[in-house]
């Protein structure tokens, strides 16, 4: 059975590590980047806390005892259901069976002013950029004689209050605590301000009461503006306005405030729901196709727990994988094909970091939560043991010990090449070396 695979994020590597040297399979796992990204860390790239390197694993060392996995680098531009292929920048691919992962981008909302000028977050090359740029600001206030110039080179907006906007706000607080001010002695910080904009009434929206109060709470304490219930109307570049009147003048803001499924080409529109998620039943296969599935942040499945959809998370992406990869076999086996298994997610907790010794973290089942440094230890550890490779353990390792103990992490490097006109930057990103 040929398996094509779009996508190598947490998902579709997951589903290929699972059918690797599986009698029965031959994979082709399609990525536009050649390595897998571990999302949850962006934000330290970002922050100069950890290198690219350290959250990015090359695919093809992933599969080099494999037999039957095999990698290509393309973006996958099209698919066509009825001659049961694939159309890529490198050309058409047939399958048996196809399956769909390729995850979520930002969702600006159809607003082409936030699409020029505030920065996502959604690859480590959108990482690296916010880095360049949160960098070059400090840069750019050194040599500066306008007053108002340097207040909006050194004024940070962050749009969204989830996990994402908080991690960030937390990090960026950080470094303008212990890391910038070593680095830019003539500069005052106290002339710095971090705001995060929140449309409803608490960070952290999807997780405890006690977690919403305390990440606002310890993001206060680092001197971040937290705003809620209040909402980005406008950016030019210059200046934010908010749903309340108020304007910020900034030269960053950093949007973490929407993401919308992946969807390819050749996708029956009316299957694509809220979200742009593609609807799936209970074997991730889509509604009304034979041989198409998609898994993930793309996709969208209602079960008796989760009625409007699981939550777009990596545990959820890697557990559909994997009862997939399990229902494959049992395709392949044919005398099985009747025991298939449907998939319900166990939600076995969340968290999220607030900067150094601060964290929440929710458990459902017990109700349990922790805050303050138990929870970052947690956090510290999950993410550990969720991180590719040995080798990529020990570098984030050692980098958190360093950066914990010195406070100062030399990764604050700009490398120019990033750093074009945002509307040229997506071509940057396809450029294949
Ligand atoms: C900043 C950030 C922080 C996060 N933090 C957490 C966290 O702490 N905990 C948590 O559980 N989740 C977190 N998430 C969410 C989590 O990363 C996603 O739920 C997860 O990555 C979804 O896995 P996926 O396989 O569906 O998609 P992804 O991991 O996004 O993978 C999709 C892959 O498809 C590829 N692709 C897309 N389109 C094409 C195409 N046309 N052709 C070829 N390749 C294509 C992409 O390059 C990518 O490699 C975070 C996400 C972000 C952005």
């Amino acid at each position: 059975m040929k398996v094509v695979i779009i996508g190598a994020g947490f998902a579709g590597l997951k589903l290929a590590q699972s059918l690797d040297n599986k009698a029965g399979f031959d994979v082709l796992l399609i990525d536009k980047f050649n390595f897998h990204q571990f999302q949850p860390l962006f934000y330290q790239v970002a922050t100069g806390g950890l290198d690219a390197s350290n959250i990015s694993f090359p695919l093809r060392k992933a599969f080099h005892k494999s037999k039957n996995v095999r990698i290509r680098l393309t973006k996958v531009t099209g698919v066509v259901p009825a001659e049961n292929k694939i159309t890529t920048e490198v050309g058409d691919i047939e399958y048996d069976q196809l399956v769909i992962a390729t995850g979520a981008d930002t969702n600006f909302f159809g607003n082409e002013k936030l699409v020029e000028f505030a920065f996502p977050m959604k690859s480590t090359i959108e990482a690296l950029q916010l880095r360049h740029r949160l960098i070059e600001n400090f840069e750019n206030v050194v040599v500066s004689d306008s007053e108002e110039e340097r207040q909006k080179l050194m004024t940070v907006v962050i749009v969204g209050g989830g996990p994402t906007g908080v991690e960030l706000g937390g990090a960026i607080a950080e470094m303008k605590k212990y890391t910038l001010p070593r680095d830019y002695p003539e500069i005052d910080f106290s002339q710095m301000k971090i705001f995060l904009l929140e449309g409803t009434g608490a960070t952290l929206g999807p997780m405890s009461k006690k977690s919403q109060e305390q990440s606002q709470k310890y993001l206060e304490k680092l001197g971040v503006n937290v705003i809620l219930n209040t909402v980005l109307k406008d950016y030019d570049g210059e200046t934010v306005i908010l749903s309340n009147g108020e304007t910020i003048k900034t030269a960053t803001v950093i949007w973490a405030a929407g993401i919308k499924g992946n969807v390819p080409e050749g996708i029956d529109p009316s299957l694509v729901v809220r979200g742009n998620r593609i609807k799936v039943d209970r074997y991730n296969k889509i509604l009304g196709m034979e041989n198409i599935y998609a898994l993930g942040d793309v996709a969208y499945m209602e079960t008796p727990n989760y009625p409007k959809g699981h939550p777009q998370v990596a545990n959820v992406a890697i557990n559909q994988a994997k009862n997939l990869a399990n229902n494959l076999r049992r395709i392949e086996m044919k005398s099985k094909a009747d025991m298939l298994e449907e998939f319900e997610y166990h939600d076995k907790g969340s968290m999220a970091t607030v900067g150094r010794n601060l964290a929440v973290v929710d458990i459902p089942k017990p109700n349990l939560h922790f805050g303050g440094f138990f929870a970052w230890l947690i956090w510290m550890f999950l993410h550990l043991v969720l991180i590719l490779g040995v080798k990529n353990k020990l570098q984030v390792f050692i980098n958190w010990i360093y950066n914990y103990i010195t406070h100062d992490q030399s990764l604050r490097l700009i490398f120019k090449v990033f750093y074009r006109p945002r509307t040229q930057q997506k071509e940057i990103q396809y450029i294949k070396t």
